[in-house]
Formats: structure tokens, C-alpha cells, sequence
């Protein structure tokens, strides 16, 4: 059986990035710069004004001069003359510096009498005004490549006029279900039954991770319904499936993916929970077969699925986030199996400290509530105790 390494190893080398596409930059929030995104033009765009106050030319005298007031520049108004010596203009802040315009005064440091402006100390050249180009040059390169846009950057790229850029799309992810048991949320569950709850956590947690579900519903257990709704996800970037891979009676998931086109690079790794996770190309796109205890498919997902949908979705450095914590209780560990327990990575003064439920039944939605980390107990480690220090998985 492979290690948690080696599975992890065979998907990263299996997944390929999506080809990039160029997007309006107003869709492209979340996903990854596949180009530079540069400027446009100058940032600013014109020598504008810091502060609501007086743009003023050179003073008549030194100290604290008086300046006839000669007009006004708003913000999106320029004033359109020239100041000569003695000459102010009222300005807002963002309003272009009027030609002649030396300085700005903030209206805190001046007395302004009819048309008359006087000042509060003696005028420095430059101050308050925020030079074009200072930030950016037109051309400029503004995001490397790699970047993933979050809503400072789009701030920055749409001021700087990129309104289009190329990004690696969010992936596509279709999902089902699979199972007799199953029914769908809403419906009462009759004897033997459940709520397909694995497709709604694995259909909320795509969307957390900035990718599109593609909720196709629960496959019975039998060859042909199983072979239907896999031809229909066959065409999603990634596929995902729950239940149906261990070696049940019933879990004819692995040859019905057979079937249609897959071919698998690994089924069982020596995790806990997890262990019957299935995975391989599908008609050429990376397909998990998820097994179907709750906790298992959650713990799968991140394990393999999230790393995965990183490189589909272009970025680079796939290191897992780590953290060292403090442990504050005992826990046992998976034997033969690396085990992987949901926890709650919290910030102390002195540190992370990390606690573990002692419910962690892989057929329980309650343990993963709440979980914002896993805590991987090394195999052959039987027990770790309060106190320990230990690497965290942060989700
Ligand atoms: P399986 O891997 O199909 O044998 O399923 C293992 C366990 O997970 C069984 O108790 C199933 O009832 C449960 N299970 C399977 N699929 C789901 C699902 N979509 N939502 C909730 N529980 C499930
Ligand atoms: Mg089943």
C-alpha cells in the first residue's frame, strides 16, 4: 500500500494546469495570473492634489503669505488656467494640479477671508501633491505571473486600467454520489436511509477553495446507473465520486470507472481515515473515487483533491500550510496507517496551541464541524501526549 507521500507524489504528477484563458477582470477574482498583468498608464495619472485645501503658485513675499484666490479645481473639474505669483486655487483631493501650481496647503493651515487665502506658516514647494507615475508607469508590470487575485489586486489592476488578464480558469468539478441508502436533502429518509450529505459538503467546500461544483446527484449501486452518471461527469476538469470504492459487495464504483475510460495510478493508501481512495485519469481527467464515510471524504479531499485542484488551477508552490502547535490533549495514533484526526489550530499568547475531538468516527459529520486543521500522527507512533509540540495541517 502507498504512503500519504507517494499517493500525494502520484496525483501532483498526474494533474496537469488548466490552459490559461484571458478573462474580463471583473471574473477574474480568485483565480491565478497565467501572463504578467501590467499597467496601462501612469499612476497616478496626473499630478493631483493629497489634500482638500489651496493649490498655490510662488508667494509675492516669504513667511506667511496672502494668495488671491483665483478659482476652483474639483476632483474630475481642472481648473483649466494658469496661477501666476500670489495666485491659489481651492482644490479638492484627486483634483489635477492647476498649471503654475507649485504646492498645496491643507484648509486646516490656512484663513480664508472673501477672495483671499492666508497662510498659517510659510509654504514648502511639493508638498501634498502626489506626482504622476510615482506609483506605476504605463507598461508597467504590476503582478507577476502566479499571482492568485484577491480584491487588492483587482483594486490595483482595474486603477492601473488592466481590464483583461490571463488567469487559469476554475476548475470544473463534477460530483456524485453513490449509494441505495442515499436520499437527496429535504426528503424524509425512510428505513436504511440517509441524507446524501457528502455531495453538499463536497459541493460547499469546492466553492471555498474558488472552484465550480458540478452536484450530478447519486449513482445507484448498479453497473448501469453508475456507468450513466459517469459518462456525465466525464467531462469536468476533475471528477470526484463518494462511496461504492472499498471492497463491499456493493462498491462496483472502481469497475464501472473502468468501463468508461479510466485508468487508475492508485486504489488504498496507508492513511486513517481514507484508506480505500481511489484515483486515476478518467477519459484523460484526474477522477477520485472518494470513499463514503463523512469524515473519510473530507479528510480525502484535503489530503488529495485540494492539492490537486491547486496545480489544475495554476499555482506553483503546492507545499502544504503547516503549523507547529501545542497539543492540549492526548491522542492515539493509526498503527500501520498515518491517521489524520480533524482539529482546532487556535492563536495563544505563547503560541498555536492545537485540540483534538475524541469523537473522530470516519462515519461522523461532527468532527470535521469546527475543524480548521488535521493533525498527521506519523505511522508507527502509538500515542501523543498534552503538551507535545506537533505539525498541524491548516485547511
Ligand atoms: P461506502 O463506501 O459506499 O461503503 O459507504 C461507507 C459509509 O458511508 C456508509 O455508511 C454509507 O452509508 C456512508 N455514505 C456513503 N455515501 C454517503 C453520502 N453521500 N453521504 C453520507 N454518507 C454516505
Ligand atoms: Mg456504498
Amino acid at each position: 500500500m502507498l504512503s500519504y507521500p507517494e499517493a500525494l507524489h502520484a496525483v501532483l504528477e498526474t494533474v496537469a494546469t488548466l490552459p490559461p484563458q484571458t478573462l474580463p477582470l471583473t471574473e477574474a477574482g480568485g483565480l491565478v495570473l497565467a501572463a504578467p498583468a501590467c499597467a496601462r498608464w501612469d499612476l497616478p495619472r496626473c499630478d493631483n492634489s493629497a489634500m482638500d485645501g489651496f493649490a498655490i503658485a510662488l508667494p509675492e513675499v516669504e513667511g506667511n503669505a496672502t494668495f488671491k484666490v483665483i478659482g476652483v479645481a474639483f476632483a474630475g473639474h481642472p481648473f483649466s488656467g494658469r496661477l501666476n505669483t500670489g495666485e491659489a486655487v481651492r482644490i479638492t483631493t484627486g483634483a489635477p494640479i492647476p498649471a503654475g501650481a507649485v504646492s498645496v496647503v491643507p484648509k486646516e493651515e490656512t484663513d480664508e477671508l472673501g477672495e483671499t487665502v492666508t497662510l498659517h506658516a510659510p509654504a514648502r514647494a511639493g508638498s501634498h501633491i502626489r506626482r504622476r507615475g510615482e506609483e506605476n508607469h504605463g507598461g508597467e508590470e504590476l503582478l507577476p505571473a502566479g499571482t492568485r487575485l484577491h480584491s487588492g489586486g483587482i483594486g490595483l489592476l482595474a486603477s492601473a486600467g488592466a481590464s483583461e488578464v490571463s488567469v487559469y480558469p476554475r476548475p470544473r468539478v463534477a460530483i456524485f454520489s453513490t449509494g441505495d441508502e442515499l436520499v437527496e436533502l429535504g426528503r424524509q429518509p425512510g428505513p436504511g436511509q440517509i441524507v446524501n450529505s457528502n455531495l453538499h459538503l463536497l459541493a460547499a467546500r469546492l466553492r471555498e477553495c474558488g472552484c465550480e461544483p458540478l452536484p450530478l446527484g447519486v449513482g445507484e449501486d448498479t453497473p448501469e446507473a453508475l456507468d450513466a452518471i459517469i459518462q456525465r461527469a466525464a467531462g469536468a476538469d476533475l471528477v470526484l465520486s463518494t462511496g461504492g470504492v472499498s471492497v463491499g459487495e456493493k462498491d462496483l464504483v472502481q469497475e464501472s470507472l473502468s468501463r468508461n475510460g479510466f485508468e487508475r495510478r492508485f486504489w488504498k493508501v496507508a492513511i486513517k481515515p481514507g484508506k480505500p481512495v481511489l484515483f486515476g485519469t478518467l477519459q484523460g481527467k484526474p477522477c477520485f473515487g472518494l470513499p463514503g464515510n463523512p469524515a473519510a471524504t473530507a479528510a480525502t479531499f484535503e489530503l488529495f483533491v485540494k492539492p490537486a485542484l491547486r496545480k489544475l488551477a495554476g499555482e506553483t508552490d503546492l507545499r502544504p500550510v503547516t503549523r507547529k502547535a501545542r497539543l492540549l490533549n492526548d491522542v492515539k495514533g493509526g498503527g500501520k496507517r498515518q491517521s489524520f484526526l480533524w482539529c482546532q489550530l487556535e492563536w495563544q499568547e505563547d503560541g498555536y496551541q492545537v485540540s483534538v475531538p475524541q469523537r473522530q468516527g470516519s462515519g461522523q459529520n461532527r468532527s470535521i464541524q469546527g475543524a480548521n486543521a488535521l493533525l498527521a500522527i506519523p505511522l508507527g507512533v502509538e500515542k501523543l501526549h498534552a503538551g507535545d509540540i506537533v505539525e498541524v495541517l491548516v485547511l
